[in-house]
C-alpha cells in the first residue's frame, strides 16, 4: 500500500470532522441576535472568533480536498514546489502537507 492510500481514510476522516464543524458554525452564527446590546456585543465578537475558526476550517478542507486529488493523480507525497518526496513522517504529521519541510519554512 502506498502512502497516499495509507492516508487517503484519515483525510477522508478529518475532511468529515471539519465540515460538521462548519455546518455547526454556520448554524450558530445563524442563530437571532439577543435584543440587550451589551449581551449583542458580546455575542458579535463571540461570531467574530466562529468566522474566524470557519476560516481556518474552510482552508484546511480545501487543503485536505486537493491533497485527496493528488492521491487519484498519483501525485500525493510530491512536494508541489521542488518536486521531492516529502518525507512520511511530516505526511503522518500533516497528511494534508502539499510541500516538503524546507519549502514550507
Ligand atoms: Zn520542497
Amino acid at each position: 500500500m502506498n502512502l497516499g492510500e495509507k492516508m487517503k481514510p484519515v483525510l477522508e476522516k478529518r475532511l468529515a470532522v471539519l465540515k460538521e464543524e462548519i455546518a455547526d458554525i454556520d448554524q450558530t452564527l445563524r442563530e437571532p441576535d439577543s435584543q440587550d446590546f451589551e449581551e449583542r456585543a458580546t455575542e458579535n465578537e463571540g461570531d467574530e472568533v466562529l468566522e474566524d475558526l470557519g476560516n481556518a476550517a474552510l482552508t484546511e478542507i480545501a487543503q485536505i480536498e486537493t491533497a485527496l486529488e493528488r492521491i487519484a493523480g498519483g501525485t500525493y507525497g510530491d512536494c508541489v514546489t521542488c518536486g521531492e518526496a516529502i518525507p512520511p513522517a511530516r505526511l503522518e504529521a500533516v497528511p494534508q502537507a502539499a510541500q516538503c519541510i524546507k519549502c514550507a519554512s
